[in-house]
């Protein structure tokens, strides 16, 4: 059970693209960006529906041009989740952004600092009833105008101590635009503060989140393609979330922003932040005691499972009887496989021994009929009926123990049935 750190509460949306909560008593909310252009209306449209129909809270859009904030008048009407509009370098992209109907913006303290201008957005907020994300990165950070500010700034980033020296810049500019925020009396902000650094990453965050009673939005910027980015990403916000800390997330991948939503929802399911939607599926590596193909069954397990079951069924896909037993006990509906056969068992009781060709469709229509009796109250998740004994050494499955029997003895294999 994760102890969550108390912040305020702030919210954003409306009837017809649903209410996201952020801090406070929320979910943990997933995050993702579109990575097509916005002023591409139909194309942009078409991500969004498909982000939010793989799980995301809401969907933050590039605009930085005036034409991306014109085309926001056109998509925002016709998507159903929150948008949210990502502002670099020109105050005017959120003013015409918030015009346009988007329901929270990003503002990033290392391109827009003129306080004026950042009055005027938060002015624009406040009448409109939008929350404001202070996101801080790594990447733009360090000051590119002001001569004497930068060398100062930089000289930092090659002392010994550059983790404490960006740390530090982080803080402070942080701290100085939240006083925009406090002189203008508005509080519905959320706080990022990114790196490509996981190390820093942690630090970054637990440093304001001591600081700061603001909702904190997590992630790591720029982590690269989904093969390496995923470590990069889940180490530090994983190690984040179980202490508590982080209120909404975004992982960043260059790769398709769908993947950013399936490992944030993934991410909170483990941790038990979210209840999960459709099936749990658990499989073993295989080794070399594999009998069957369990890669391609694992993978068209997974794919089936995602199109068609929408209860949390913990499915467990096992390769022999070592570990298979164990995890079927464990799990609603399991196979464990042998000598190209596997015995399928729903609850813990037997229900098939069927061969390889036949165990992906049988596993399949095992997992529909005990999502169905669970609709219908006949059947409970997680429920454990009986004890799995794993099966005759001699016997049924015709692979381990049997294996390790005939080869004593020198015999022939007994014929399956
Ligand atoms: S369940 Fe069996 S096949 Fe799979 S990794 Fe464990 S010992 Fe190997």
């Amino acid at each position: 059970m994760i102890h969550r750190r108390p912040t305020r509460k702030v919210t954003l949306g409306d009837a017809t693209h649903g209410f996201v909560s952020i801090g406070g008593d929320a979910p943990v909310s997933v995050q993702t960006m579109t990575s097509g252009y916005t002023y591409e209306i139909d194309k942009c449209v078409a991500e969004i529906h498909k982000l939010a129909a793989a799980g995301a809270d809401m969907v933050r859009v590039a605009v930085p041009e005036k034409k991306d904030t014109a085309a926001l008048k056109e998509i925002i009407p016709r998507v159903q989740v929150p948008i949210v509009a990502d502002v670099h370098f020109h105050f005017q992209r959120a003013l015409e952004a918030i015009e346009a109907g988007v329901h929270k913006i990003r503002l990033n303290p290392g391109n827009i600092s003129d306080r004026a201008q950042v009055r005027d957005v938060i002015q624009a907020c406040k009448a409109k009833k939008i929350p404001i994300r202070i996101g801080v990165n790594e990447g733009s950070i360090i000051e590119r105008k002001d001569k004497q500010k930068r060398l100062k700034e930089l000289g930092g980033v090659f002392s010994d101590n550059k983790h404490g020296h960006f740390l530090a810049i982080m803080i402070t500019k942080l701290e100085e635009y939240l006083d925009i925020f406090r002189e203008e009396d508005f509080h519905d902000v959320v706080i990022s503060a990114k790196s490509i650094d996981p190390l820093l990453v942690i630090d970054a965050y637990k440093a304001i989140s001591e600081r700061f009673d603001y909702p904190l939005h997590l992630g790591v910027t720029h982590a690269g393609p989904k093969e390496t980015g995923t470590i990069r990403s889940v180490v530090p916000l994983g190690h984040l979330l179980a202490s508590g800390i982080g209120d909404t997330i975004r992982i960043s991948y260059a790769n398709d922003s769908i993947y950013e939503v399936q490992d944030g929802l993934e991410l909170m399911y483990i941790l038990g932040l979210r209840e999960r939607l459709g099936a749990e599926l658990i499989a073993c590596p295989t080794c070399g005691r594999i009998q069957v193909d369990l890669y391609t069954l694992t993978q068209d397990v997974r794919k089936k499972l995602a199109a068609e079951i929408k209860l949390p069924i913990k499915v467990a896909v096992m390769g022999c009887i070592v570990n298979g037993p164990g995890e079927a006990e464990g799990a609603d509906v399991a196979i464990f496989a042998g000598d190209r056969r596997g015995i399928i068992y729903v609850q813990g009781e037997k229900v098939a021994n069927v061969p390889e060709e036949e165990i992906l469709d049988r596993l399949l229509k095992e997992c529909r009929e005990f999502e169905a009796k669970v609709r219908s109250g006949e059947a409970r998740l997680g429920e454990k009926k009986v004890d799995i004994l794993p099966p005759d050494p001699i016997g049924e499955l015709g692979s381990g123990w049997e294996k390790i029997e005939r080869e004593k003895r020198g015999t022939a294999l007994p014929v399956v049935k």
